[in-house]
């Protein structure tokens, strides 16, 4: 239990113990600071505590998806497969904690509902749903790009007479689905992994599809001793190689960006070429070709082949067109599954294509469709977040002038950086909008930001510095740069709609919310700009 109380004068406040909030905790304590970590949960872990769904898996490799910034961390810890599991992630969470005992300084139990900036004193009032109140120089957010559930925006929902579950906040005891007739709302990542588990043990499955999934198999295996130990053995060496790519990640996995050489078109390949591709490549094939990504008649091509793999494994035509997907490839981020195509060929689970029948509402019984009323036991909700700024939106954060940032944020949604917003001092967001979070291996990216807002802190302290928010033309000037990097792309297309965009929430702007440009050039541009004497950031 920590000592720290409401009556203490704290330096800094982190805001969630995820991976980003760990780390804040460990470097800020390392330099000095006395700091003190809120965590609405009652464990450690973030988006790794409470998403413990079936099959709730990382979808890169845990050697790459692990922290680089303590050597004694990554030689004392074993991966047991190479894409580790949901609970192998909080144990691995729970093993950094206790290491570095951090559990001293981090309350758990406690959720912050608001911040508030006091122009006069130069802190931030912290408040809880504890009734506790706190008091620090600085907050740093680090609540997470996916951790904000999104409630299913469905009539009736609340009228269900069974169970009704949400893989984001899933039953930490789990749930046992034999013998009942169970729905899935939802085909995303986390639907993708939990229904070839769910279908497994329930008597029925109905799968409620509204748009098709693109995803392939995830290849996950045991991880072999000697491939552990041969690892621990060259940390150094892939850490080095990881920083060097655009990703940083070198493993195949959702955020991998395959090397495409120019020539390889889709629409001026010959049968035989895509036949060969297909053979050498299997499910990435359609990921496989330069045009695909330029052209929206070849992307139309890459989805038509990728329907082909589709209807390889489903054996219902039927069933295998409504599978496959009818927007453009690279638009939605990739999935990475477990058998999930086959699981539409057993004799339990029933694909219902939101297409064709729409869902009308959730009744006492299940669920009412244009077409039909289908009965259940438990409805699994895997309908997604609010992403990247839902965590902090739903927090009452007022900075300058009493000025809201969830009401900036409706306008427009910026931080220079991803780090900090005009008006509102010393509040450090780990992944905000703006910064590369999602689009690399993300606890890299959050070490990264760890790092430069504790160096940010420490140069205030040294300066004799009080406050430091970004220069509002430099955080403008950022937001273009963004912006610039995906305007025109597929990701950004008229027929693209995915959480990237924020399409996926009511009354969300639609807007880009990420950098895609790569760590690589993301770090370029925070070096320039730090070690150039922190340029676009004011300090007093
Ligand atoms: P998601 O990708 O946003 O998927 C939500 C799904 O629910 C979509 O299929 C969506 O359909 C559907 N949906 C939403 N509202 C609906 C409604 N009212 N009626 C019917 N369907 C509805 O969310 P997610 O699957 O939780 O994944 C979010 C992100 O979390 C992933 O992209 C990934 O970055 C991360 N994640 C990672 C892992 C991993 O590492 N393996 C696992 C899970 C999640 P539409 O597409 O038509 O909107």
């Amino acid at each position: 239990m920590t000592q720290k109380t409401q009556a203490s004068r704290l330096d800094a406040i982190v805001i969630g113990a995820g991976f980003g909030g760990l780390y804040a905790l460990y470097e800020l304590r390392r330099q000095g600071f006395d700091v003190l970590l809120l965590e609405r949960a009652p464990g450690v872990g973030g988006t790794w505590y409470w998403n413990c769904y079936p099959g709730a898996r990382v979808d890169v490799y845990g050697i790459e998806y692990s922290y680089s910034f303590s050597d004694e961390i990554q030689q004392e810890w074993d991966w047991s497969e190479v894409m580790p599991t949901q609970p192998e992630l909080e144990r691995y969470l729970n093993f950094v904690t206790d290491r570095l005992d951090l559990r001293r300084d981090i309350r758990f139990s406690t959720t912050v509902t608001a911040a508030r900036f006091d122009e006069e004193a130069g802190v931030w009032s912290v408040e809880a749903d504890t009734g506790e109140r706190f008091t620090a120089q600085f907050v740093v957010a680090a609540t997470g790009c996916l951790s904000a559930p999104l409630a299913p925006n469905i009539r009736g929902v609340e009228a269900f007479s069974g169970d009704t579950l949400i893989t984001s906040t899933f039953p930490r005891e789990g749930y046992d689905f034999r013998g009942k007739r169970v729905a899935v709302v939802g085909t995303g990542s986390s639907g993708v992994q939990a229904i070839p588990i769910v279908a497994e043990q329930a008597s029925s499955l109905h799968v409620f599809q509204r748009s098709a999934a693109f995803t392939r198999p995830a290849g996950n295996r045991p991880m072999g001793r000697d491939e552990m130990d041969a690892i621990k053995a060259s940390y150094p060496d892939l850490r080095r190689r990881l920083a060097e790519t655009f990703t940083g990640t070198i493993h195949v996995g959702a955020i991998t960006v395959e090397d495409i050489p120019t020539d390889e078109r889709i629409l001026t390949a010959s049968p035989e070429k895509i036949r060969r591709k297909v053979a050498e490549d299997g499910w990435s094939a359609p990921w496989g070709w330069y045009d695909a990504f330029v052209d929206p008649a070849a992307n139309k091509a890459a989805v038509a082949l990728y329907g082909d793999l589709v209807r390889g494994v489903v054996q219902d035509p039927d069933v295998a067109e409504s599978l496959v997907p009818t927007y453009p490839l690279g638009c939605k981020r990739p999935i990475y599954d477990t058998g999930y195509f086959a699981t539409f060929n057993r004799d339990n689970v029933t694909l219902v294509d939101l297409r064709k029948e729409p869902i009308d509402r959730v009744t006492p019984d299940g669920i009412e469709t244009a077409a039909q009323k289908y009965n259940f036991d438990v409805i699994v909700y895997a309908t997604g977040f609010d992403a990247i700024t839902g965590a902090l939106t739903r927090i009452d954060i007022r900075g300058r002038d009493d000025v809201s940032l969830k009401a900036r944020w409706l306008d427009d949604a910026r931080a220079y950086l991803g780090l900090q917003s005009h008006g509102f001092p010393n509040l450090f967001m780990v992944n905000g909008p703006g910064s590369p979070s999602v689009h690399i291996n993300v606890v890299a990216a959050v070490e990264h930001h760890v790092q430069i807002i504790a160096d940010l802190m420490v140069h205030m302290a040294k300066n004799d510095k009080t406050t430091v928010e970004p220069d509002v033309e430099a955080e403008i000037g950022w937001a273009e740069r963004v912006d610039s990097l995906v305007t025109g792309t597929i990701r950004a297309s008229d027929d693209c709609n995915s959480w990237y965009l924020g399409s996926n929430v009511a009354g969300k702007r639609r807007k880009y919310l990420t950098f895609v440009g790569g760590q690589v050039a993301y770090r370029q541009a925070c070096d320039e700009l730090v070690n150039g004497g922190y340029i676009g950031f004011v300090f007093d």
